[in-house]
């Protein structure tokens, strides 16, 4: 029998991974971790769905959704760490990916950066759950997105990311 609350042995693993104490709580990702916020827009150029991870039972918070990403290798730059995840996790490629900015959300000894990107122009993605970490990847409509059950962090940063898309 799989064991739920441990990870499949054949997961992508680095240097990087492991937790960090940070007073009464934990993080993922002893340099820190990051993940990519891919919009899509509508005729008008407003952000219209974003690409969400139901993260896998075993991991962190699973069960909710957030975006795909993960821990950051020794020595790996956020954007590179985030769009890594998301080529692993998601089968976003790199190359169709048009980086907006990014977003750092600092806590004493950890930092999660959230990469926020559009899709470059002539590309199309089709986003798909690529290794255990998740249980679906899928563009999600903005309108719906209440019905989901966020990663708490996710969603509180969810209006300020938005923001940034204008
Ligand atoms: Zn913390």
């Amino acid at each position: 029998m799989p064991n739920a609350t441990e990870p499949p042995p054949h997961l992508h693993r680095h240097g990087g991974d492991g937790w960090v104490t940070c007073g009464d709580h934990r993080h993922w990702g002893l340099f820190g971790a990051a993940g990519l916020l891919l919009v899509r827009r509508d005729a008008d150029g407003a952000p219209s769905h974003l690409v969400l991870q139901h993260r896998a039972l075993w991991s962190h918070m699973g069960g909710t959704w957030g975006i795909p990403g993960g821990a950051l290798a020794p020595d790996e730059k956020p954007s590179a760490g985030a769009l890594r995840e998301a080529a692993e996790e998601a089968a976003i490629d790199p190359a169709a990916v048009h980086v907006v900015g990014t977003h750092v959300l600092e806590h004493p000894v950890w930092a999660y950066t959230t990469v926020v990107a559009d899709v470059a122009p002539g590309h199309h993605i089709e986003p798909r759950a690529a290794d255990p970490e998740s249980l679906a990847v899928r563009w999600v409509d903005l309108r719906d997105i209440d019905e989901l059950t966020l990663l708490p962090a996710f969603g509180e940063a969810l209006p300020s990311l938005l923001e940034m898309l204008g």
